[in-house]
């Protein structure tokens, strides 16, 4: 099968190649898809995509009149393909249903606990030379309320860690879900009782802007949030005014809103910068990472994997036809 790579990283480059063993002709590019990168397709059989990658109607059209019939995503969230767009070209989509969740969870717990005990602050005192411990002064989690939203293979993981710092562990999910150690309860609930609130639910019409100025109201004062699903769980501007009246005490963000066409690049030297993501980090209490929330080496591992399994799967499917063509 030959496939092309959009957004490829150099951390994953080696990997992919590996992984593939010369099996499938891959050709990997650095360049997102989008409207403008969608020649590099030609003569294709599928178009392997990243989260950020345009994979609206429009390049969906334009990938399908170029003859491509397959698009995979390396990742768990879809919510960046146009799939019914993808089912009217006949073009067969794939994500990678789960790998490796724990390099989220810790690192949704990183952002935590780096966040409550002003590690960030202190990094850059100490290389000062300043050992100051003035607004240093952070909380335990042991004995906690935190509220984790989506319990599924990330959301689960994320709970156990917090499980095993001694806290109280809530949980919602749309669906029913009993597990050990985590108190099943409504959305309000949770609100009202967590002191950390962590979201684990991909990005859905029913889930946008979940985080907005009513569920926020709902919140403890000086609550803990941290979102390493999707940015557009949050609605940004509430989160900042959240900020502003202290009803949020600290934000740990892996994904923002905003993020296509800023995040996974170098932006130092752009003119023009994100105002809303500038004004956000402003903030003390704010901790923002480059939606590198999967990025260990076990996770990249099983992505090369399973995205090569994926190609395999299609090929399969093509031989098959070819062969009852015949
Ligand atoms: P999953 O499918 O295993 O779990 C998602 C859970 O959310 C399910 O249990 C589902 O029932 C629940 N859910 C769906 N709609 C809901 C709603 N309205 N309210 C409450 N719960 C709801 O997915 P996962 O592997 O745990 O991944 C979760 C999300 O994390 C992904 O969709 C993706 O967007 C994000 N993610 C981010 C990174 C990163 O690097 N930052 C990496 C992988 C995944």
């Amino acid at each position: 099968m030959k496939a092309i790579f959009y957004s490829t990283k150099s951390v994953e480059r080696e990997l992919l190649i590996k992984v593939n063993n010369k099996k499938h002709e891959i050709t990997l590019v650095s360049n997102a898809l989008n409207a403008e990168t969608t020649d590099y397709a030609k003569e294709k059989d599928a178009v392997v995509v990243f989260t950020n990658d345009d994979v609206t109607a429009p390049v969906i059209c334009k990938l399908s009149a170029l003859g491509v019939k397959y698009i995979a995503t390396r990742s768990v969230g879809i919510d960046h393909i146009d799939r019914a767009a993808a089912e009217k070209c006949g073009i067969k989509v794939a994500n990678i249903p789960a790998y490796a969740p724990q390099a989220i969870a810790e690192h949704a717990v990183a952002l935590a606990l780096a966040l409550s005990r002003h590690l960030v602050q202190a990094d850059q005192q100490c290389h000062q030379f300043n050992f100051s411990l003035d607004h240093l002064t952070g909380f335990n989690f042991f004995g906690k309320t935190v509220g984790i939203i989506g319990l599924g293979h990330i959301g689960t993981a994320t709970a156990s860690i917090f499980n095993g710092l001694g806290c109280r562990v809530l949980g919602y999910d749309i669906k029913q879900k009993k597990l050990t150690n985590v108190e099943s309860v409504d959305l309000d609930t949770l609100y009202r009782e967590s002191d950390i609130i962590s979201l684990h639910t991909p990005l859905l019409p029913d889930t946008i802007h979940m985080i907005n100025e009513t569920s926020l109201l709902k919140m403890k004062n000086g609550v803990m949030l941290i979102n390493t699903a999707r940015g557009d769980l949050i609605k940004t501007t509430a989160v900042l005014d959240a900020l502003k009246s202290k009803k949020i005490g600290y934000l740990g963000l892996d994904v923002y809103e905003y993020e296509r066409g800023l995040f996974f690049e170098d932006h130092e030297a752009d003119d023009v910068r994100d105002a809303l993501l500038s004004e956000l980090m402003n903030y003390p209490n704010v901790l923002i990472s480059p939606h590198q929330a999967f990025l260990t080496k076990e996770a990249l591992e099983e992505i090369a994997l399973k995205t090569i399994d994926i190609l395999d799967n299609w090929s399969k499917i093509t031989e098959n036809v070819i062969i009852k063509a015949i």
